[in-house]
């Protein structure tokens, strides 16, 4: 047993601009920290009002990523539960509504014992209340708090005095990692450093000195900018680290590692250096690089023309899930994003559906694109092509099916029409209480509950186990009064929750491979275990492209 260290704190702020990787590089980090025999935790604070992401729009917000413990949080709390191969609670994630929301409680409930409660220095001890919850939960040896935005914005400067208080209290156990974006203007051609050294200083006037730069950019970091950077902004040459664009977030720890990230660190908090072993990790990285073989998907959704960046944030844990059981199997996964606005006024063009190894239909709200999807659904399973949908994908592929195949020519979800003749997927009261009546917020089927799985389903020998538990973010359901007549039309319910016997899992049985989950696999996906839904859902689109 290692023997027991102070906790140590590494604050991860942004500068020049946002989507420079602050999130994967918070991972990686605890990555290689945990790679060296310590206990990693990190902490995601979220400057924006929200108490939740739940309420934000995921196409401009990204992914609304769902913790084990009901919480609707941030992509980036995804990222770091693949890269520490952990479970992320709620306690580790803080937005400003959120702090100001407990400060005003605790003020109502006289908790503050008559004082006058203000922004400071109130509101930075709630955040370091916090971190410190977060850090306690997991008995974190080293805790990683990811600051959102980017130094010199208004929104953040309250977890920056935070972080400030914290280093002066813990002077050795507190650092920075400033992850900065360095451009190289097409007209000049060469890195500029000036916007950072500039960031650098605006971290300064918050009273905070950055002890690590992280250079993003499109190329390393030559020594002549390295020396730049340590001198303008008071760091150490080698406290310079370069970390180029990469093809793969995955490859970072190494990148960083390269450079002896690690024990540096560990320098900076007083800790000695260790050895690093990453062996799992690299061979995963080997065996995803290796993988060229195509594996070809479709996902059809309701698409906004916005391009495929804000689409990849949107579908994230999706797109992740599906990389880590492709490469599993040795293959590379092709994605291809199908708006199914387009079948909706013609049909007939779902047969390019058949040009891929198979088809997913990810999560949805709302009514646009619907019954386009369900067009695309109907193709599938017709052709036996592999099927896997995700929630809303597995709630209009039983409308599909009982359409199709029941006779419920009106079969709908009430999500659709909420007087529906058939209404397959409904609501329950108090669900349709919570719509009435506003509350929006935090208010869905969220977090972990269990599923009993059927012996001799696809699903159970997937899983291979009786009982498995998965994480939900929906508000319909499965009408149970529908079970008879869509068995009879063959879908087998293969998973059902035993608590609430809702629906959990459907298969359609004349079929090679149609699964779909109420629930949302890919939220436990990881590199390192890759999700046994995902994995047998591209082992059916293997063995269809034969
Ligand atoms: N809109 C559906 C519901 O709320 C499906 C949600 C989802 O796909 N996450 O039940």
């Amino acid at each position: 047993m290692a023997k027991r260290i102070h906790p140590k704190y590494i604050f991860v702020v942004g500068g020049v601009m946002s989507s420079v990787g602050k999130g994967v590089t918070a991972a990686s980090i605890g990555r290689i920290l945990q790679s060296k025999g310590l206990r990693v935790t990190a902490v995601k604070a979220d400057p924006y009002i929200n108490v939740d992401a739940g309420t934000m729009n995921p196409t401009e917000h990204g992914e609304v990523f769902v913790t084990e413990d009901r919480d609707e949080t941030d992509q980036d709390i995804g990222n770091y539960e693949r890269f520490l191969n952990a479970n992320i609670y709620s306690v580790n994630y803080m937005t400003t509504g959120r702090v100001y929301d407990t400060v005003i409680r605790k003020e109502r409930n006289l908790e503050y014992k008559g004082a006058c409660v203000e922004v400071v220095p109130h509101i930075p001890e709630e955040i370091i209340s916090r971190i410190q919850a977060a850090q306690r939960e997991s008995k974190a040896d080293v805790t990683i708090i990811e600051v959102g935005g980017t130094v010199g914005e208004y929104q953040n400067i309250l977890f920056l005095e935070a972080a400030r208080m914290m280093r002066t209290r813990y002077p050795d156990d507190v650092c920075f990692m400033l992850v900065s974006y360095l451009p190289i203007p097409e007209r000049v051609g060469e890195m500029k450093t000036k916007p950072t050294q500039s960031a650098a200083r605006t971290l300064n006037a918050a009273g905070i000195q950055t002890d690590f730069i992280i250079a993003r950019a499109a190329h390393a970091l030559d020594r002549k900018r390295q020396e730049k950077l340590a001198i303008f902004c008071g760091i150490p040459t080698d406290h310079a680290i370069s970390a180029p664009d990469i093809d793969m977030i995955y490859k970072l720890p190494q990148v960083l590692e390269k450079q002896q990230l690690g024990d540096k660190l560990l320098k900076q908090l007083k800790l000695k250096p260790r050895r690093t072993q990453m062996q799992n990790w690299n061979t995963m990285v080997a065996r995803a690089v290796h993988s060229t073989r195509e594996l070809r998907i479709a996902v059809v959704g309701k698409y906004f023309g916005t391009g495929d960046y804000t689409l990849s944030d949107s579908y994230i844990s999706v797109i992740e899930a599906l990389k880590h059981a492709a490469w599993a199997q040795h293959r590379k996964p092709v994605l291809t994003w199908i708006d199914s606005e387009a079948y909706e006024k013609h049909p007939s063009k779902a047969v390019e559906l058949k040009r891929y190894d198979g088809v997913i239909v990810p999560g949805g709200f709302g009514t646009r694109g619907v019954e386009g999807i369900i067009k695309a659904i109907q193709y599938v399973r017709k052709q036996k092509i592999p099927y896997l949908g995700l929630c809303y994908g597995m709630q209009l592929a039983m409308i599909e099916i009982a359409r199709h195949e029941a006779g419920l020519k009106q079969a709908n979800t009430v999500e659709m029409a909420p007087y529906a003749k058939h209404p397959i997927i409904h609501i329950n009261p108090k669900q349709s209480e919570n719509i009435k009546l506003n509350r929006y917020g935090g208010t869905m089927r969220l977090g972990a509950f269990r599923c009993k799985l059927k012996p001799g389903t696809k699903a159970y020998q997937a899983y291979g186990r009786n009982e498995i538990s998965e994480r939900h973010r929906h508000r319909y359901e499965f009408n149970n009064n529908y079970r008879v007549a869509l068995e009879k039309a063959g879908v087998v319910f293969s998973g059902m929750n035993p608590d609430q016997d809702l629906v959990e899992i459907a298969e359609y049985k004349p079929h090679p491979w149609f699964v779909g989950t109420q629930f949302h696999p890919e939220f436990k996906s990881r590199p390192l275990e890759p999700h046994p839904l995902y994995l047998a859902f591209v082992k059916a689109c293997i063995k269809a492209s034969k």
